[in-house]
């Protein structure tokens, strides 16, 4: 008998195994394949590796600019899949050595319930019970297909493919201009590839700054990315080496499409029905102020969880809200306005809180403050000037969000979730002085003449 089966060792999973020996909880953690989930194995930590791939391919490739004289950089993508690879190995088998130490036992096999406290796993072993006080469903997610676009792994694939390429195609179309379409057109443009980006609303990211979209909108037209928004692909014609995809009344032709339209939630067959747990479009509705379902004892996390970001980060926050409320019964709820997003491109585009549009929709008078990069000293140096800040403040009143594009934007954003989340005034936040010469100080330029005191 368990304190804890958690169901899922993603991020959301492993985050509430690891966090439980806070509290001397014992904790068995069921996982169908290798630990580390989507996140790992086949999302974020191996997208991040071919994108710095590719920032080291077009910062070789432009070193000339700096004076630096090379020879016409080759991309050797197997050497590169390699260390994608290696990198994603080293990660899970740290993490399956540190679920080990802090002695989560971690149960191979597919888990499902089956009653109160019962989880049936189906494993090599054959068919094991595992019982517990508390369960956390962390399931995850998968990506989501389209009609007419059904994967086959070669000319219709999804970023799981993708992440795999034995090499890298030409000509790609890229259905989705979200985070993970985005991600895609820029490693791939800025290693060479023909790329379309086709959005179905009306600008990339959607729900983004538009400002911040134009900042990577002008560099994906500098690396020759085309991208058609507010359109509707038809169904497509695949051939043996290319792929005809209708957009409007126009057609593109590729070597290979990438469908990026979203990630379906995996509960069908995890033993919800005949339980009270409520399932919304396969997602899980959940109470966030405890993470609990409406089934007594079932938690959820992660990519599963109904109206909240399908990010790690927020699954590890769920994760852990999760355990402390186990263990405590007190609540220890995600603070979901002050969750970070970015968008790991070149440049990067970070976000946190309101954007503009969202502060004026939630009835706020707002006060909206932007600053360039253009005259930022150590943009300049760095070649990349190409960036903005902007901070949305209620009148009168503390900031609410702010949105950065730009080099080391992923990074930068981390000051920004501090200010919203503790609701600092501008004359607060402006306060404090940033190192020079840093990229960071767009921030403090933006901060000040939020104040209403500019400087440069
Ligand atoms: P997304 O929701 O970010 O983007 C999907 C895009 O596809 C949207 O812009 C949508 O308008 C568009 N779309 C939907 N149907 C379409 C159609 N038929 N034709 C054309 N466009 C269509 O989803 P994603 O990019 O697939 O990512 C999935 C999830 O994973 C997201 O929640 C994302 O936040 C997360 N993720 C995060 C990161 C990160 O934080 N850096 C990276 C990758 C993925």
């Amino acid at each position: 008998m368990y304190d804890v089966a958690i169901i899922g060792g993603g991020p959301g999973g492993y985050a509430a195994a690891l966090y439980a020996h806070n509290f001397g909880l014992n904790v068995a953690l069921i996982e169908k394949e290798r630990v580390g989930g989507t996140c790992l194995i086949r999302g974020c930590i191996p997208a991040k590796t071919w994108l710095k791939t590719a920032e080291v391919f077009s910062t070789v490739k432009n070193a000339a600019e700096f004076g630096v004289d090379v020879a016409e950089p080759t991309l050797d993508w197997q050497a590169a899949l390699a260390r994608k690879n290696n990198v994603v190995d080293g990660l899970v088998n740290g993490l399956a050595g540190l679920l080990q130490s802090r002695k989560v036992d971690v149960i191979d096999g597919y888990g499902r319930l089956v009653g109160p406290g019962k989880i049936e796993v189906v494993s090599d072993q054959g068919l094991l019970e595992v019982d517990a006080a508390n369960i956390i469903l962390a399931t995850g997610s998968v990506p989501r297909a389209i009609p007419g676009y059904e994967f086959d792994g070669q000319r219709i694939v999804s970023s799981d493919h993708a992440l795999d390429w034995p090499e890298r195609p030409d000509r790609v179309a890229i259905i989705g201009g979200g985070v993970i379409g985005c991600e895609f057109a820029s490693l791939l443009a800025d290693t060479g590839a023909e790329v379309h980006v086709l959005e179905a609303l009306d600008q990339l990211l959607p729900g983004t700054d538009p400002a911040a979209v134009k900042v990577l909108e002008r560099k994906f037209k500098k690396t020759g990315v085309k991208i058609k928004t507010g359109t509707m692909v038809g169904p497509p014609d695949v051939g043996d080496d290319v792929v005809r995809v209708p957009v409007g009344d126009d057609a593109v032709e590729v070597d290979v499409v990438l469908v990026a339209v979203g990630r379906a939630p995996l509960t069908a067959d995890i033993g919800l029905d005949g339980t009270a747990v409520e399932v919304d479009g396969g997602f899980v509705k959940t109470d966030l102020v405890t993470m609990l379902t409406a089934e007594p004892n079932v938690y959820a996390v992660g990519d599963i969880v109904a109206g909240t970001p399908q990010l790690a980060h927020a699954g590890f926050a769920e994760g852990i809200a999760a355990i402390t409320h186990i263990a405590t019964g007190e609540p220890a709820p995600v603070d979901y306005n002050a969750i970070p997003l970015v968008v790991y491109t070149h440049p990067e585009v970070a976000s946190v809180g309101l954007t503009e549009a969202q502060a004026r929709d939630a009835g706020y008078d707002v006060e909206v403050t932007d600053h360039g990069m253009r005259g930022v000293g150590r943009a300049i140096i760095q070649g990349e000037t190409g960036g903005i800040v902007k901070v949305v403040a209620e009148k009168d009143g503390p900031i609410l969000g702010a949105t950065v594009a730009g080099a080391g934007a992923g990074e930068m954003i981390h000051e920004l979730m501090y200010i919203v989340a503790w609701e600092a005034l501008p004359s607060e936040a402006a306060a404090l002085i940033h190192a020079h010469p840093t990229i960071s100080e767009a921030i403090g330029e933006t901060l000040l003449t939020s104040a209403g005191r500019s400087l440069h």
